[in-house]
């Protein structure tokens, strides 16, 4: 071995994170541990550690090494990112930290300022899952739209760029994903409007757009931007461009630095309704699929979709998780993809055909996946036909965007998965007069939760999947059916937050449990893991929220994790940690305020429910109950009094907590929300009946 000058090996070791050129090959990198350097680790979304000096044998040990209180408020969701000793994320209201990745001491902090841009019902949106790190930079998106390039060294902004059309109620949840000294990103707001969904690349450097794929056919009149257009409009019926389609890629993006190529998982339709948008049927391209793009100018390859002419809020946004697998004496360049629908997928990256998909939950919607066609077979009835459906999964995925791993070395992928029945009606909709909505949800069906899918009453699990032998491996019982993704590692580990508070580590090939640890927080985000001089940290954000609190809240109410209640928090563990975390709080169950003296009018109430309906509950929970993600109206002193409810509700008062201004209300709509939020809080003071 050739021996390097004593002070080259100095200058390697002190060079830092300025000199390290965090292209496609780092991000590929699959064989270094140090860093986190994407939203999956690397660029495959395989969330796999190659570290093992935290494995089965000593999980046990693990301990708090440090930890950075927050001031945050509302969910903390995303994946945090290590390069060379710096753990970069974005919490609360999108503000963007780094720390350093030994000890959490802050070294910047970025505000994109949101609030001063909160309008309406976009702001009840304000969590992020993730950023990105691309060369010099650290890459944010806002839920205002904004894409937003910084320099990784000081957090200042270098660039900043709007991605969406601000007079709709478009926002950005998911993580920004660069590929080729580009960067691309979608939205969400599929259900607020007319919304036609589509993806946008920018040039890392300088934030100006490379290119833009739209993800379902426009009017034909005004011609088609490209060939896929005009092969996707052959798949619409009636006059679909003027409820916009929908298809908005909100999460799943993968690039493909094997194959050169970007796969777009896409959103359900809008409306969800198909009757509506696409009266005369229809697969209605390219919604809930996978769609492969030429990642130099966003040129259709293939696609595959889930669920032609989707109608009850299925999607593919999931994560796209790229692996190799051996299946029937070859290796198959495989894509894995556990969306809404309930069926685990392992399609032919190649080739854009399906390989096997078979259900991971209950399914009632189909009866299996055609392995011919790659289609579903549907059963009668579903698409709430003529009467109402009763089916499962429903609008909350049997899997939604929390992370999936796979662990390369026990050929299993982790992910929570959602046990939950629903209905579906649209017997009391005008389907050919139903006109889209402005700023509010509305998704042109009437849908509600009916309980747990199983038998067994569960609602979650965290479910180890084989995906050669296309059956579960392992699953466990989870509390709820909102918990936090997953990360693996060559340790033989399993790593999962959950929603009553309990991080916990798992043997990767049997499931069993073999160490947990209560943050003191309902957990939403997902783990990660990185080394710094020779230790393994393991680290995540402790911060209930990111669920949709209009189907969740009265849910996820019972673990007590009231707004503000519970300090938020970034946590990293390792076997030598000697830290202790502050006590917590406890479960904070919400006491409903007492004000008989209000005077709840039953009338003005039931305007004001359907005030609240698709705008308020967004955040403040359906019937009132938040969970935790916002605060709880029924115990709110602000409600008994006109001028102070006014102040927060259209003066934006609390803008800068992520309660947005809703300037429009009128002092007569006020009223009625006020009398509702009452009325349900006197039902929840009410002694119970005998
Ligand atoms: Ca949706």
């Amino acid at each position: 071995m050739k021996r390097l000058p004593l002070l080259a090996v100095l200058l390697a070791a002190c060079s830092g994170s300025n000199s390290r050129s965090i292209d496609d090959a780092a991000l590929s990198d699959t064989s270094q541990g140090e860093n986190w350097l994407a939203f999956g680790r690397t660029l495959n979304e395989q969330r796999f550690s190659p570290l093992r000096q935290i494995d089965t044998s000593n999980v046990a040990n693990l301990k708090v090494d440090w930890f950075v209180d927050l001031p945050d408020k509302s969910g903390l969701v995303s994946t945090p990112l290590v390069s060379d000793g710096v753990l970069y994320f974005i919490g609360s209201m999108n503000v963007v930290r780094a720390v350093e990745a030994t000890s959490g001491r802050m070294i910047w902090t970025y505000d994109p300022h949101v609030a001063e841009r909160a309008d309406r019902m976009r702001a009840g949106m304000n969590v992020s899952r993730g950023i990105a790190l691309w060369r010099d930079k650290v890459i944010l998106a806002t839920w205002d739209g904004r894409l937003i390039g910084l320099d990784a060294s000081s957090g200042r902004e270098q660039w900043n760029t709007m991605t969406v059309d601000s007079t709709k109620a478009l926002y950005i949840t998911g993580a920004p994903k660069v590929f080729k000294d580009k960067v691309i990103i979608g939205n969400g707001g599929t259900e607020n409007g007319a919304t036609r969904g589509y993806v946008t690349a920018y040039y890392a450097a300088t934030g100006k757009q490379a290119w833009r794929f739209y993800i379902v056919p426009g009017n034909p009149a005004d011609g088609f931007e490209n060939a896929a257009m005009e092969m996707a409009a052959k798949t619409w019926t009636g006059e679909w461009w003027k409820y916009g389609g929908g298809g908005n890629a909100w999460h799943g993006f993968t690039y493909d630095a094997e194959l050169d190529r970007l796969y777009i998982g896409t959103g359900n339709g809008s409306p969800w309704n198909r009757k509506i948008r696409s009266p005369g049927g229809g697969d209605n391209l390219f919604l809930c699929a996978i769609v492969a793009l030429n990642p130099d100018n966003g040129e259709y390859i293939w696609h595959y979709q889930t669920v032609p002419g989707e109608t009850w809020d299925f999607n593919s946004n999931m994560d796209i998780v790229l692996a190799d697998l051996a299946i029937g004496g070859r290796t198959v360049k495989a894509l894995l993809h556990a969306p809404k629908n309930g069926f685990f997928y392992v399609i032919d990256r190649v080739t854009g055909k399906l390989v096997s998909a078979d259900p991971f939950a209950e399914v009632t919607w189909a009866t299996g996946i055609d392995s011919a066609t790659g289609r579903p077979n549907e059963v009668p009835g579903a698409r709430y036909e003529t009467a109402r459906a009763n089916i499962a999964p429903g609008p909350t995925g049997a899997h939604s965007w929390h992370a999936m791993s796979y662990n390369p070395q026990t050929g299993l992928a982790y992910f929570p998965a959602i046990h939950r029945r629903w209905t579906f009606s649209d017997s009391a909709i005008d389907v050919a007069s139903w006109k889209s909505p402005d700023w509010k949800f509305d998704p042109g069906v009437a849908y509600g939760v009916t309980g747990a899918a199983r038998p067994d009453g569960l609602t979650g699990t965290l479910q180890a999947w084989d995906p050669v032998r296309r059956k579960l491996a392992w699953e466990l019982p989870l509390e709820g059916f909102w918990n936090a993704g997953t990360m693996t590692s060559a340790g033989n580990l399993v790593f999962q937050g959950r929603a009553d508070g309990n991080f916990v580590a798992y043997d990767a090939t049997s499931g069993a449990e073999l160490w947990r640890f209560n943050v003191g927080s309902g957990i939403s985000a997902p783990p990660i893991t990185y080394s710094v001089g020779g230790r393994q940290y393991v680290a995540l954000l402790a911060g209930w929220g990111g669920a949709p609190v209009v189907f969740g809240g009265p849910l996820t109410a019972k673990y007590g994790w009231s707004y503000g209640a519970h300090t938020r928090r970034l946590i990293a563990f390792s076997l030598e940690g000697t830290a202790t975390l502050p006590p917590s709080a406890g479960p904070q169950l919400i006491a409903p305020l007492a004000a008989r003296e209000f005077g709840v009018d039953s009338s003005l109430a039931a305007v004001g429910s359907a005030e609240f309906g698709g705008t308020c509950d967004v955040c403040h929970g359906r019937g009132v109950i938040s969970g935790g993600a916002a605060p709880d109206l029924r115990a709110s002193g602000v409600v008994l009094s006109a001028t102070a409810f006014a102040d927060v509700v259209r003066g934006g008062l609390r803008a800068s907590s992520g309660m947005p201004r809703f300037k429009h209300l009128t002092d007569e709509q006020l009223l009625t929300l006020r009398h509702f939020i009452r009325q349900r809080a006197e039902a929840a003071l009410a002694p119970p009946p005998k």
